[in-house]
């Protein structure tokens, strides 16, 4: 299919961006890495008349450490994430998560910031960004604002961003020395979005939880924070029972689709195990 015609704008700087996406309106559409927005062009689920492409504005691609913060540009591809010596070291949960999305392809051109922005809890970095307490800051015509990824991702295909609004950076705060981590997603095959996948990010002290985060990819509307089952693992120790029981809580808040990729019983079986085998591994890595 082809997309409709549209007018292509290659801003140099942030404010310029935003000036169009004023000027245009509804009428506009952020361009990032494309591997989501042109599909949906193509099938003219998306139709806008103006481009405003990313690709050449300046400062939008740094990883950099601040303080406590991990602060990564918003076009910053999933290849350079997972090539960051800086992520790999500060938060390998998040190179985990990198690596298991689409294929090269999708890898080399999609941005984080494109896939959290998209607003689908079919892709994998929304879940993460919960798991890790992450911040977004979204300049507009009004200046910055930060947004924590718990108040961001409202719907499907709806977030926290104005229509004038460009995500710039994510903040991620610094895993602490001797967490574990892990986000296990279970695929039809490589290059596929999840079935169902779960990310956990834990400490322990001792053999017991001292905290834990869980969210979960594709179980509903939006990715999903497991606080109750989080609730039951903090100073238990983190054993079968435990983890199956975080299991079944984590399993009463999902409310998946029915799609090609199961019933929603299944995607519902599949959470628990993804939250089951995700844990394990978390624990297991924890020091
Ligand atoms: C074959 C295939 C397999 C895939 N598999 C996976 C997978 O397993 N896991 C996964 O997570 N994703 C997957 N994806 C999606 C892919 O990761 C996309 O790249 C990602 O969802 C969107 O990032 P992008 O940079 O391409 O953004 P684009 O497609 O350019 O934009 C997506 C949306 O976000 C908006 N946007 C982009 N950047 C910003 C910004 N900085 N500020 C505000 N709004 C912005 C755009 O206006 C648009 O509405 C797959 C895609 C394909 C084609």
């Amino acid at each position: 299919m082809i997309p409709r015609q549209f007018e292509y704008h290659a801003p140099q700087t942030v404010p310029e961006a935003i000036a169009l996406l004023q000027k245009y309106g509804d009428t506009a559409k952020l361009l990032a890495g494309g591997h989501s927005l042109l599909p949906m062009m193509k099938i003219r689920f998306a139709e806008p008349e103006h481009l405003v492409d990313l690709g050449k504005v300046e400062g939008l691609k740094n990883i950099r450490v601040d303080g406590k913060e991990l602060r990564i540009g918003a076009m910053t591809t999933e290849n350079e994430l997972i090539w960051s010596e800086i992520v790999q070291k500060q938060c390998p949960l998040l190179v985990e998560a990198a690596r298991l999305i689409g294929d090269p392809q999708v890898r080399y051109k999609g941005t984080l910031g494109g896939d959290i922005s998209h607003g689908d809890p079919g892709n994998d970095h929304p879940a993460i960004m919960l798991a890790l307490g992450a911040s977004f800051v979204l300049a507009g015509s009004d200046g910055e604002r930060v947004v924590a990824a718990d108040d961001f991702f409202l719907g499907l295909y709806d977030t926290a961003l104005a229509p004038d609004e460009v995500l710039t950076e994510i903040r991620i705060p610094v895993m602490a020395k001797g967490s574990g981590w892990c986000y296990a997603k279970l695929k039809r095959k490589t290059g596929d979005f999840a079935t169902a996948a779960a990310a956990v990010l834990l400490t322990m002290k001792r053999d017991t939880v001292k905290d834990v985060s869980i969210a979960l990819t594709n179980a509903g509307a939006t990715a999903l924070k497991a606080r109750a089952a989080e609730d039951s693992l903090r100073g238990k120790k983190l054993d079968d029972a435990a983890i199956s029981e975080a299991a079944r809580l984590a399993m009463s808040i999902c409310d998946p689709a029915a799609d090609q990729r199961g019933s929603i019983e299944y995607k519902i079986a599949m959470s628990g195990e993804m939250t089951q085998r995700a844990l394990r591994t978390a624990r297991d890595r924890a020091k």
